[in-house]
């Protein structure tokens, strides 16, 4: 391998966890580096595809960050936004029949991919807790999401379920994994990544931490290709403010008629000429999406 410890030729490499104010960072030659970051680049995070310098030793420093294609944020203590992950490409939505999804909750993490501007795959987990029927009558409920163009998979994350099909979703992407507490994401993540340990071993070799703690945004590489990005926050990431705009803008099947309601600030209720409530009248849009619409106006834009 060209690339050796006395090469220091400034590369590109990616961030694989940040931990205080440095990084793990993954170089081009697959190894991981300590890398500390110039001071003006401000908040790295996992995902970050940076230029960094090696220094020697398995260690370097990073020099710039490369545009972020996607940044996923969360607000922190004082409510301002803080970056969790970045450059994510897909949002895997995980619901099960155990705990049942509350009302417009998958909504709501659409509303957040569509935002983000990252593709989303509904999982239906758990499906081995029911009978054939009662599968295919608690996966009609959400037929109308692979209607507008969002793909949805029914499956189990039990030992020896089949993986071929969410593998496939997930190759050459970096996907998150949301949803609920107890619908099956540790799971699902844990049957994706057999070697997740040797990971996290190498990681805590590299950063020199005496056990890497899984607290932090992590980036995992998947044996069969692509990449998920993991961590406690990541996992129970939500939206946490939302305009009325935003939230329009979410429901990607009513762009063709917002244009064409009577009022500019029409809120789709029963005001006269709503392009929306004609549109479910006509059968173009689901009530169901337009019922969660409004519960979601009520929740997140009174005042
Ligand atoms: P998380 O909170 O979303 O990470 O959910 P976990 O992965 O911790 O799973 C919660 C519980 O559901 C655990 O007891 C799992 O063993 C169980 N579980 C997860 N996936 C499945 C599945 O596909 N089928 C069944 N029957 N149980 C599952
Ligand atoms: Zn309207």
């Amino acid at each position: 391998n060209a690339m050796a410890t006395d090469d220091l030729t400034p590369q590109r490499g990616q961030v694989i966890v940040r931990y205080g104010a440095e990084c793990a960072v993954m170089a081009i030659n697959q190894q991981l580096y300590h890398c500390t970051s110039r001071q003006h680049l401000g908040h790295l995070v996992c995902g970050d595809e940076v230029i960094w310098q090696p220094t020697g030793n398995n260690s370097g420093v990073i020099t710039a960050l490369l545009p972020r294609h996607t940044v996923l944020s969360r607000p922190d203590y004082s409510g301002r936004d803080k970056p969790l992950a970045a450059n994510v490409t897909l949002m895997v939505i995980v619901i099960a029949p155990e705990p049942l999804p509350s009302n417009s909750l998958i909504d709501q993490y659409l509303i957040a991919a569509e935002l983000i501007g990252v593709a989303t795959l509904i999982v239906c987990n758990k499906i081995d807790l029911l009978t054939t029927a009662a599968a295919t009558e608690f996966i009609s409920q959400f037929d109308y999401y692979p209607a507008i163009g969002y793909a949805l998979l029914p499956m189990s994350a039990v030992p020896g379920a089949e993986l071929t099909m969410l593998m496939a979703h997930l190759q050459s992407q970096t996907a998150i994994f949301v949803g609920q507490s107890g619908v099956g994401k540790s799971s699902l993540i844990a049957a994706l990544l057999p070697d997740q340990a040797v990971q996290i071993g190498q990681l805590s070799a590299a950063t020199g931490l005496g056990r890497h703690t899984t607290s932090a945004a992590t980036y995992y590489y998947l044996p069969t290709g692509g990449g998920l990005i993991d961590s406690p926050g990541v996992r129970s990431f939500r939206l946490k403010h939302l305009t009325l705009n935003e939230l329009e803008r979410g429901f990607r099947e009513f762009a063709p008629y917002l244009q064409q309601c009577r009022f500019n600030d029409c809120q789709h209720r029963s005001e006269p000429g709503c392009a929306i409530n004609a549109a479910v009248t006509a059968g173009q849009i689901n009530p169901q999406r337009l019922s969660s619409f409004h519960s979601l106006v009520n929740q997140y834009c009174t005042g």
